[in-house]
């Protein structure tokens, strides 16, 4: 019910900004783009909007962003904790970024097979891969899986301060974004289809879910052993529930 009442207060406040002609409008009222777990939504002009209507059972990947590049360039943020408060990383051998993408890659599939999603995740297994077209890369295996005509997403975490823009869909650089691209940039928020001029991801059909940047209380609620669980099953729970509603309800979301 609560779920139902915020997409319908979001309809609400994207029907204004659609009657305003400008959809940078939200800049003015940051606060509304506040998100109680997941902190600021990316800001950026963006216009695209994702129409196609996938096949009720397309298959699903979830990867978890910088799972093959540890140690090099491209290794994911440490986080705000990390990073300027001295916290120790959750896992020495690889940032807290990937550390909390795999958590969410796995309860997203955990909570969307329970709801009947066609869904599942692959790991690269090895964590430094130099080579980006590697067969056992994310990318390598997410845009197989596109050409195949099926949905990769990988979850990812923004940077914290300057160096982040919030939570929101990176889309894939395609001209045919459907419903399930449309219902997770209604529920986290909406990237422009060229982000950063295009990055590797996208490039290759795999789309962005940047969860939220990985400071605040968003990052407090991680860490703390209290709250961390129930914060990575409301993150996943919600993940999941913008997939079913783009694949149940694409007359909906279209409107
Ligand atoms: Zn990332």
């Amino acid at each position: 019910m609560l779920i139902k009442r915020k997409r319908l207060i979001a309809y609400v406040a994207l029907f204004g900004l659609y009657c305003s002609g400008v959809h940078t409008s939200v800049e003015s009222h940051p606060e509304s783009i506040i998100d109680p777990l997941l902190g600021p939504r990316v800001q950026l002009p963006s216009f695209w909007v994702g129409k196609d209507e996938p096949l009720k059972d397309i298959p699903i990947l979830v990867l978890a962003g910088h799972a093959d590049s540890q140690g090099m360039n491209g290794a994911g943020t440490a986080g705000e904790a990390v990073d300027l408060k001295g916290a120790q990383p959750m896992d020495k051998s690889m940032r807290d970024e990937l550390y909390w993408n795999l958590k969410i890659r796995d309860e997203i599939v955990r909570v969307g097979t329970d709801k009947g999603l066609n869904i599942s995740s692959y790991d690269p297994s090895v964590r430094h891969l130099v080579d980006e077209t590697d067969p056992r890369s994310n990318w390598s295996k997410g845009y197989r899986h596109s050409l195949n005509g099926g949905y990769a997403i990988e979850i990812h975490f923004d940077a914290y301060g300057k160096y982040g823009y919030g939570s929101g869909l990176i889309p894939a650089l395609t001209a045919n974004l459907n419903t399930i691209d449309e219902s997770l940039a209604q529920e986290f928020g909406r990237y422009p289809i060229l982000f950063r001029g295009g990055l590797g991801s996208p490039r290759r059909q795999i789309r962005i879910l940047e969860v939220g940047k990985l400071e605040g209380e968003l990052e407090n609620n991680l860490r703390n052993t209290a709250t961390s669980e129930t914060t990575i099953k409301l993150i996943a729970i919600r993940i999941a529930d913008s997939i079913l509603n783009g694949l149940n309800n694409p007359q909906t979301i279209n409107q």
